[in-house]
């Protein structure tokens, strides 16, 4: 789980349940509390009792896309913001384009609608678009909600609030049931309005974390994709597979990082190849001449944001755990169970780092003869997940 604190300097509050939590000096104080009559649950408790059991009056729409079956870290805030801000009478309906096989309950959804032929690889802006419209036409909700990022939900929202006439906010940092606030003057005013019909939220601008659940009913909703399919004046040419050596480390999605624990680098080097993964590196391991400087990861190298990290052989210093602070999955291959990136990490593989990249390479090999390259290649995140849990 990852317990490492993270705090942007220039924004020293994030909404949650008990509302805007400021950090002043070190102390942490509640500014504008909001009204829950449920008990904080702890960690792995009970089950957290329902945000609302009144017939919904009201309703709060959530987009955003899915990521392999699940909302990134920025969808759930924003699902979280809408469901912090709804009252009793307010339903919170989550559209998901793409598969999503989580909890939605657990999440703050009261609905949930999955539109599976949406998936992240596909660009299809105006079917997305028509789809967003139908499901607002449905539900008439009173707010829509889309997480602000570069993936696909800030331009759908972006094209809905114009083709709607709709009003918007966007990379909106701050968030209450009346308004909404953005920075502007580079970040040293907020400028505040009351809350506009499209809410495109910043990252971290929401505790995802609620103390209470939604109803998580999965509504089959009839979307009618040809009816609506856009005589598009976009044409998707699919997505082009590169070399993941070629991307720069920033950028990379799969990224495998060897540390002073790796001692066979060019076993290391084939792993990353036969993964298709990018290559990453500690700052000793590139003193020690094993990687060039451009591979170090960290406060003095580079910040990724890596759906899957692999560190092989790395401690897990802070100056390391800086550079991965936007990972999503952290894996650890380290012989020592107490070394500070096991705190950071979601999955520890107590382990020799030589024989853990031996073992994976036979059974990327393994798959890749067995299915064929390009299958063995796709799966490969999935065979590296097997052979590690
Ligand atoms: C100002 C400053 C800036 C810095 N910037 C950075 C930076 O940008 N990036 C960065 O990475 N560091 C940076 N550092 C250095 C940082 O403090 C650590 O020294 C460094 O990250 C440690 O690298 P490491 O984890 O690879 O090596 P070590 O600390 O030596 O750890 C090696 C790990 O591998 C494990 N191990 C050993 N053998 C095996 C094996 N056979 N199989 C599996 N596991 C094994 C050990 O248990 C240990 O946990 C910076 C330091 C300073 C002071």
């Amino acid at each position: 789980m990852n317990t490492l604190k993270r705090m942007d300097p220039r924004r020293p509050f994030t909404v949650t349940a008990q509302g805007l939590k400021r950090i002043t000096l070190g102390a942490t104080g509640v500014a504008g509390a909001m009204e829950f009559n449920v008990p904080l649950a702890a960690h792995g408790e009970q089950p957290k009792p329902r945000r609302t059991t009144a017939v919904p009056q009201r309703v709060l729409l959530v987009a955003a896309h899915a990521d392999r079956g699940a909302l990134d870290d920025h969808a759930r805030q924003t699902l979280a913001g809408a469901a912090l801000i709804a009252d009793a009478n307010t339903e919170v309906v989550l559209l998901v384009f793409g598969e999503f096989t989580h909890d939605a309950a657990a999440l703050g959804a009261d609905k949930l609608i999955v539109l599976p032929m949406f998936e992240r690889r596909t660009f299809a802006p105006l079917d997305e678009l028509n789809a967003l419209a139908a499901c607002v036409a449905a539900y008439a909700p009173a707010h829509v909600f889309l997480p602000d990022n570069a993936t696909g939900d800030g331009d759908l929202g972006r094209r809905y609030a114009a083709a709607a006439n709709a009003s918007v906010a966007t990379h909106v940092v701050e968030i209450d049931a009346a308004h909404v606030a953005v920075y502007i003057r580079a970040n040293t005013a907020l400028a505040a309005r009351p809350l506009p019909d499209v809410v495109l939220l910043a990252p971290d601008a929401v505790e995802a974390k609620l103390p209470f659940s939604g109803a998580g009913e999965r509504v089959v909703w009839r979307f009618d994709g040809d009816a609506v399919a856009s005589k598009s004046a976009v044409r998707d040419l699919g997505v082009d597979e590169i070399d993941a050596a070629q991307l720069a480390l920033e950028e990379a999605d799969f990224i495998v990082s060897a540390g002073n624990g790796v001692s066979d680098v060019p076993a290391f080097e084939r792993l990353a190849a036969t993964l298709g993964a990018a290559i990453g590196a500690s700052r000793v391991a590139v003193d020690d001449g094993k990687f060039t400087r451009d591979k170090q990861i960290g406060a003095t190298g580079k910040t990724v944001e890596a759906s899957v990290y692999i560190a092989f052989g790395i401690s897990g210093a802070v100056q390391h755990l800086q550079g991965i602070k936007d990972c999503r999955h952290v894996i650890a291959v380290n012989l020592d169970a107490s070394a500070p990136i096991a705190k950071r990490a979601n999955l520890t593989v107590i382990a020799d780092a030589r024989e853990t990249i031996a073992a994976l390479n036979e059974a990327v090999a393994a798959a890749r003869s067995a299915r064929g390259t390009g299958a063995a290649l796709l799966n490969s995140t999935a065979v590296a997940e097997g052979v590690l849990a």
